[in-house]
């Protein structure tokens, strides 16, 4: 719920600054929130929590005879911090001159003697009228978190990114672009009068003065300067530490198949630990449209998919780590261990690993530099705002550089889809390829690709070469899908993998005399299960898998079938 507006009165005089707030409780109150400060200093410091907070401020209401500061200077200084707010000041008969000239000089909108009483008659059309006109003009702001940053900074994006695919609104403000969001940081960076004193330990101990952007902003008004995502996801009420050190089934990688395994595991009882190294969804949570998952003729993001299928995960009981990375995998007896990013490990009898693909990267010239400054892995789809009346680039001739420019060309002023082959038809679903053609700003360059970006600071300019010709065209963004690779590195010798790093299961594992090298069991390895008994392997992952929602959600689900039989066997 928006918070109410504000009504602040300002008196150093405490019976006249009590009467006053019973009069504005009276009439006001319910549909404002009245506070008071009996000095300007602690008015100013309320306002400045009050922006902090994003809280609005519809009427400042200052006596204009204060010991160390008078109600029009008060104002004044007021009106950056509350610049929508109606400005009232309080004089006795003798102020009148000096509030007629504040009214021309500081644009106070009016002027009300002492004693206001009887209120009906002498306060409350006055206000009203004030009120009313504030109202009229009023756009309730952003309820939620708020970053402060520059578009090109890598850091700013990863945050963006890292918010939005755990589906938390969040308001950008961009340094570059608006006045709002300079004033905010500005705001932050001085140290005001309870910064001095209390606000050191407040905001996490970030001295005020040294504020590096990106800045959270919380709608608490308490504020975390570059924060790593551990930190900001603390912040949001993610956890990233395990509650028990002993699981029935441990999942890594929170995509479509380890949200399916995390589902189906709790539900039949399995006590089950998903850890996931950014957010729930993977690759399926970046896709901005998925039409092809059974039972949703309409199509539903993978945003929508990712959010349903953790709520669903947790109301059976899993508990999901994010963003949290397994950097390793060890056996003992028959426990099967995780070492965590953060240095602790888990341990259980099974574990899942269905850590699927990362985008290739284009591997040209200025890619490293420039990637997170206009240079995009994926759809990136926080990003489609900045993007708006924007000339972009899509690389890649797959489904899902299909649905991104479809998605990016509602915003984008055009999109242009490089691809190396003749066109669209070897590698593209046919109604995508309906679909792009239906969409008047979106062009393929056929026979085409990047050799090089560059820019100063940001994505400035990417060279083609299409057939022999080579040019160099102007470009904000461009969003590279050239396939994609597992990174499955931390599996160490222990899991089998193929020449790729995919995950070898069951008859894929490599046999001598007709029975899996070094396999110790009697049985053979089931149909997901790798070279190390209880630990089986689902998902894009995989050696061979398909590359699909469908299909890593079927074999997650397959998966804890097996968990079963091995718990049951052992
Ligand atoms: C843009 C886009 C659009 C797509 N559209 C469609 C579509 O319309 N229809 C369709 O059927 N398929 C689509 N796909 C393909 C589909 O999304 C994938 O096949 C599917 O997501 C694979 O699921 P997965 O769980 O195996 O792996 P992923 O989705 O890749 O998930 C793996 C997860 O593991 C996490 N992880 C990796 N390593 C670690 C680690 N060490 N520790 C912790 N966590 C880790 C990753 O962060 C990731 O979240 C699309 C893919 C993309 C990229």
């Amino acid at each position: 719920m928006a918070p109410r507006p504000v009504l602040l009165t300002i008196d150093d005089d405490p019976e006249v600054l009590r009467a006053v707030e019973r009069d504005l409780r009276r009439k006001y109150g319910q549909e404002y929130r009245v506070l008071r400060a009996d000095s300007a200093k602690s008015a100013m410091a309320l306002l400045e929590e009050l922006k902090r907070r994003g809280d609005p401020v519809a009427l400042l209401l200052a006596d204009q005879r204060m010991p160390e500061t008078n109600g029009v200077d008060f104002l004044e200084r007021a009106m950056p911090l509350a610049p929508g707010a109606k400005r009232v000041l309080l004089t006795a008969y003798a102020d009148t001159d000096a509030a007629i000239q504040a009214i021309n000089k500081v644009r106070i909108h009016y002027y009300l003697m002492k004693p206001w009483d009887p209120p009906e008659q002498n306060l409350y059309p006055y206000l009203t009228d004030l009120l009313e006109d504030w109202r009229s003009t009023y756009r309730p702001p952003f309820d939620g978190i708020r970053i402060i940053g520059n578009r090109w900074s890598p850091r700013a994006h990863r945050i963006r990114d890292f918010l939005g695919r755990n589906t938390i609104p969040f308001q950008w403000l961009d340094l570059d672009t608006s006045g709002e969001a300079r004033d905010l940081l500005a705001m932050l960076a001085q140290p005001s009068a309870e910064d001095k004193s209390a606000s050191a330990t407040r905001h996490e101990g970030h001295d005020a003065r040294t504020l590096t952007p990106p800045v959270v902003l919380f709608p608490d008004g308490s504020y975390v300067a570059d924060p790593e995502l551990p930190e900001l996801a603390s912040h949001i009420g993610l956890r990233t530490q395990a509650e028990r050190p002993f699981y029935d089934l441990l999942v890594v990688g929170g995509g479509p198949a380890g949200l399916a395994a995390a589902v189906y595991g709790a539900s039949e009882g399995l006590k089950t630990l998903l850890v996931e190294r950014e957010a729930p969804g993977g690759q399926a949570g970046t896709s901005s449209n998925i039409e092809n998952y059974l039972g949703f003729p309409t199509g539903l993001t993978g945003a929508d998919l990712a959010r349903r299928a953790v709520a669903q995960a947790r109301k059976f009981g899993a508990e999901l780590l994010t963003p949290q990375e397994v950097r390793g995998i060890r056996t003992q007896g028959t426990y099967r261990v995780l070492t965590l990013g953060d240095g602790s490990e888990v341990s259980s009898r099974v574990i899942l690993v269905a850590t699927g693909v990362e985008y290739r990267k284009l591997g040209v010239p200025g890619d490293d530099a420039l990637t997170g400054r206009g240079v995009y892995y994926g759809a990136s789809l926080t990003e489609a705002l900045t993007c708006r009346g924007e000339d972009i680039y899509v690389v890649g001739g797959g489904n899902s550089a299909g649905q991104a420019a479809v998605y990016f060309a509602q915003f984008a002023r055009s999109v242009s889809i490089i691809v190396r082959g003749d066109g669209l038809a070897e590698s593209m679903s046919q109604y995508l390829i309906d679909q792009l053609n239906a969409v008047p700003n979106i062009r393929v360059l056929s026979r085409t690709r990047v050799a090089a970006v560059e820019g100063d600071g940001h994505l400035e300019r990417v060279t083609l070469v299409c057939d022999a010709e080579t040019r160099t065209v102007p470009a904000a963004s461009l969003f590279v899908f050239i396939g994609a690779v597992p990174r499955t590195d931390w599996l160490g010798d222990l899991v089998q993998r193929d020449e790729f790093g995919f995950i070898l299961t069951g008859p894929d594992l490599p046999r001598a005399e007709g029975r899996p090298a070094a396999w110790p069991l009697a049985r053979d390895p089931y149909l997901l299960e790798t070279n190390v008994p209880g630990v089986f392997s689902a998902g894009d992952v995989r050696h061979q898998s398909v590359k699909r929602v469908a299909s890593a959600v079927g074999e997650g689900a397959i998966a804890v079938q097996f968990t079963h039989r091995y718990l049951a066997e052992t």
